[in-house]
C-alpha cells in the first residue's frame, strides 16, 4: 500500500513541489546530494522535468546493490592486500638520471613521473584471476586531513583537454578497453582495464599509467601528496590491492634522489645525535669532577618503584657526599683507617 498514490490529488501537489524545488540547485547543492541530471547513473533519467513515481523506491534498490558491490566508502582503503592471487607490482628500474621521465623509489614506495608521460607498471599474480577480472587505478590524497577530498585534475588542465574523461587525473594508456568511472555517491574517479594474462614467455602483465596534472597544480592537487590504489577486481569484489605514492613533477630523477637522501638523513641523525650527546655528557662529567661545579638539574624517568628506590639511594648517597663537600675525602679514609686499626689491633 502506497499512501501517496492512495490519496487523490496528493501526487499533483507533490509534483508541483518537486518542480519548485528541483531545477535551480542541481549540482550546486552544498550537501552534494544532488547530481547533475546526466550523472544520475542509477536513475538513468532526467528528473528535472517530470516526477518519477518510483523515485522513492530507487534508493532502497541501490542500497541492495551497494551491499553486493564494494561499499562507496568515503575513505578508500590504502593498505596492501596481496590476496589469494598474490597481487604484486614491479616498476622499471629507471634510475635517477636527469632525463628520466618516470622512476620508482623502492625505499619510499613512491613513483616520480612527468605530467602525461607513461609509467609502465608490471602486474604479477600467482594464478590466473577469474574471467572478466579488471585492474582499477584510483587516486587518493595521502594525508588524513585531505583524504576526504576527491582527487581531480586542476581546472586549467581540464579546460585544455577535450576528451570525455578530461577531469580524471589517472589514465590508462595503450588499451582501447580502458573505462573511466565516477562513483555517483563519493564522486571518486577511477579507471579500469580488463586483466590480460601475460604474453607467452612473460610472467608479468604491463599496464601503462599516466598522470595528467603536476602535484603542484593550483586548484588541483595543490602540492598535496597522493597515493595510487591499484586493485584487482572481479564483479565488484576486490581480489587484491597495492598502493604507492605518486609525485608528478618536472624532474622525477632529481626529486627522487633528493627525497631518498632526505629520508636517509632523517633516519641517520638519530644515530649521529647519540654519539655527540654521550661524548658531550662525558665531557661535562669530567668537567664537573674537575674544575667547575655542575649545577644542571636532570629529570630521570624510572619505571618500577624498586628500581626508583635503588636509584634514589645512589643519588642520596652522592648528594650526601656533595654536602659533606671536600671534607669528606679526608673523613672517609680516616674512619677507614680507624677500622683498619681496630682490625689490626685485634
Ligand atoms: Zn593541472
Amino acid at each position: 500500500m502506497d499512501p501517496v498514490s492512495d490519496v487523490p490529488g496528493s501526487q499533483d501537489s507533490f509534483q508541483e513541489l518537486w518542480q519548485n524545488v528541483c531545477p535551480p540547485p542541481l549540482g550546486n547543492d552544498p550537501t552534494g546530494s544532488w547530481l547533475p541530471p546526466g550523472e544520475m547513473l542509477p536513475f538513468g533519467e532526467d528528473l528535472s522535468g517530470t516526477f518519477d513515481d518510483n523515485l522513492f523506491n530507487i534508493p532502497l534498490e541501490h542500497i541492495a546493490i551497494t551491499d553486493v558491490n564494494p561499499p562507496p566508502t568515503t575513505v578508500p582503503v590504502t593498505t596492501d592486500y596481496p590476496g589469494d592471487y598474490q597481487l604484486a607490482l614491479r616498476f622499471q628500474k629507471s634510475g635517477t638520471a636527469k632525463s628520466v621521465t618516470s622512476t620508482f623509489s623502492e625505499t619510499l614506495n613512491k613513483l616520480y613521473c612527468q605530467l602525461a608521460k607513461t609509467s609502465p607498471v608490471e602486474i604479477r599474480v600467482s594464478r590466473e584471476p577469474p574471467k572478466g577480472a579488471v585492474l582499477r587505478a584510483t587516486a587518493v590524497y595521502k594525508k588524513t586531513e585531505h583524504v576526504a577530498d576527491v582527487v581531480r585534475r586542476c581546472p586549467h588542465h581540464q579546460n585544455e583537454d577535450s576528451v570525455e574523461h578530461r577531469s580524471h587525473l589517472i589514465r590508462m594508456e595503450g588499451s582501447q578497453l580502458a573505462q573511466y568511472f565516477e562513483d555517483p555517491f563519493t564522486k571518486r574517479q577511477s579507471v579500469t582495464v580488463p586483466y590480460e594474462p601475460p604474453q607467452p614467455g612473460s610472467e608479468m602483465t604491463t599496464i601503462l599509467l599516466s598522470y595528467m596534472c603536476n602535484s603542484s597544480c593550483m586548484g588541483g592537487m595543490n602540492r598535496r601528496p597522493i597515493l595510487t590504489i591499484l586493485t584487482l577486481e572481479t564483479e565488484g569484489m576486490v581480489l587484491g590491492r597495492r598502493c604507492f605514492e605518486v609525485r608528478v613533477c618536472a624532474c622525477p630523477g632529481r626529486d627522487r634522489k633528493t627525497e631518498e637522501e632526505n629520508r636517509q638523513k632523517s633516519t641517520q641523525p638519530k644515530k649521529r645525535k647519540m654519539t655527540p650527546n654521550t661524548s658531550s655528557a662525558k665531557k661535562t662529567k669530567s668537567h664537573s669532577s674537575g674544575e667547575e661545579e655542575d649545577k644542571e638539574v636532570f629529570h630521570l624517568r624510572v619505571v618500577g618503584r624498586e628500581r626508583y628506590e635503588m636509584l634514589k639511594k645512589i643519588n642520596d648517597g652522592l648528594e650526601l657526599l656533595d654536602k659533606e663537600g671536600n671534607k669528606v675525602p679526608t673523613k672517609i679514609p680516616s674512619s677507614g683507617k680507624k677500622l683498619l686499626h681496630k682490625t689490626d689491633s685485634e
